[in-house]
């Protein structure tokens, strides 16, 4: 086992991301560009969609530094890290690619300069929630990256920052990316049980202020604040206030998640067996935060407040009401066209 000295990152320490074009990475990334810091990100080589190639270049022109790597591959990730000076790792790959981390693990250690380590968590405890499988299997592999990393000595934090807010779709593993419904609630089980939701720029901001705390080191950091937490009963009566209208309620039950969760689609049944564990099992609230490796991100900045459910559900009205706008502007255009050349016509008779 190497031994790394548990310093703390500098203020102003270099900053190495993966997954900056993925979900959660993105926020991660921007919230480290918000927060000052000097952010490399590394890009998969190849060709890029679109949309990967404007978040890319939005992340260029604020002055992050694009890298290009997997991050399987060791001796490139020592030399940038070397090369680059990098004090903070923080990876967000996605779900398929949970192991490609120890090398990058190995890499960090081998450098001996890195100060903090944060692997692609950003969910749940995965020591503490048990999903059925195929959820599973990715928190095994999310267990032995953390296994991983405490072998490597490199100062680590774990984000635990909960659920993203938005509407907890059981078969869509990027929620907040969707409106919550507008034809009807399916409301698991009873709908009373209680989670997390935060915002996607909190779990950034809140990420990035973790990275030179040393309160943070080889802590998991819980993301549990008063604010936004919820049952998918609350969560439909609020949008239901915003909206100005009632939507009828659909119960999908225990069975119903185990059966979806069963036919092992990818990544449908990972989504419902984690809708499972945290709406039907309660896997965000069944235990305290007490342990000595645990810290509530509330007692870590007990002065900084969360945007709420409130305020994030705010959001998808407005966004609703732009689709609307548009609608009725491609409706007007439309009829524009129908009516002109009517004119034109009559004119020209
Ligand atoms: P995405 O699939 O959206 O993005 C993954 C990113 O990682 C992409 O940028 C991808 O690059 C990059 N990447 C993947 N493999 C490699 C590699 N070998 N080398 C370099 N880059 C790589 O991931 P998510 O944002 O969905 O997931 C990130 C983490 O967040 C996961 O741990 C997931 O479990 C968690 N999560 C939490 C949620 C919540 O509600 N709390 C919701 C969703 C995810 P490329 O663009 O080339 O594909």
């Amino acid at each position: 086992m190497t031994v790394s000295t548990c310093v703390s990152a500098a203020k102003n320490g270099r900053i190495f991301i993966v997954g900056a074009t993925g979900f959660i990475g993105r926020f991660v990334a921007e919230a480290s560009l918000d927060a000052g810091q000097p952010t490399y990100v590394l890009v998969r080589p190849g060709p890029l969609d679109p949309s990967k190639a404007d978040i890319i270049k939005a992340l260029k022109d604020r002055g992050a530094i694009i890298l290009h790597g997997v991050i399987s591959d060791k001796a490139l990730m020592e030399k940038l890290l070397r090369e680059h000076e990098i004090e903070v790792v923080i990876s967000a790959v996605g779900g398929g690619t949970i192991l490609d981390q120890i090398t990058l693990v190995e890499a960090s250690q081998a450098v001996g300069t890195i100060k903090r380590f944060l692997p692609s968590e950003f969910g749940h405890d995965v020591d503490r929630a048990d999903p059925v499988e195929p959820g599973l299997t990715m928190y095994l592999e999310k267990r032995q990256v953390r296994r991983c990393v405490e072998k490597s000595g490199v100062p680590y934090t774990y984000i635990c920052c909960n659920s993203i807010a938005s509407w907890p779709y059981f078969d869509n593993k990027h929620p907040s990316e969707v409106l919550p419904p507008l034809d009807q609630f399916q409301i698991y089980g009873d709908g009373s049980v209680k989670a997390y939701f935060i915002d996607g720029t909190d779990i950034g901001k809140f990420t990035m202020k973790t990275v030179d705390d040393i309160r943070a080191i080889n802590k998991n950091v819980h993301f549990r604040p008063p604010s936004n937490i919820s049952d998918v009963n609350g969560l439909a009566s609020l949008w239901e206030k915003k909206i100005g209208r009632t939507l009828p309620r659909v119960t999908i039950t225990e069975d119903d998640l185990l059966n979806i969760a069963a036919e092992n689609r990818i990544p449908e049944s990972i989504v419902a067996s984690f809708t499972h564990d945290i709406f039907i099992k309660g896997c965000q609230v069944n235990f305290p935060v007490e342990g000595p490796h645990d810290v509530e991100i509330g007692a870590l900045y007990p002065g900084e407040s969360f945007r709420t459910l409130d305020e994030c559900f705010n959001d998808f009205l407005l966004k609703l009401e732009d689709r609307l706008e548009l609608e009725k502007n491609k409706v007007s255009t439309k009829t524009t066209a129908v009516v002109e050349p009517r004119a034109v016509t009559a004119t020209c008779a």
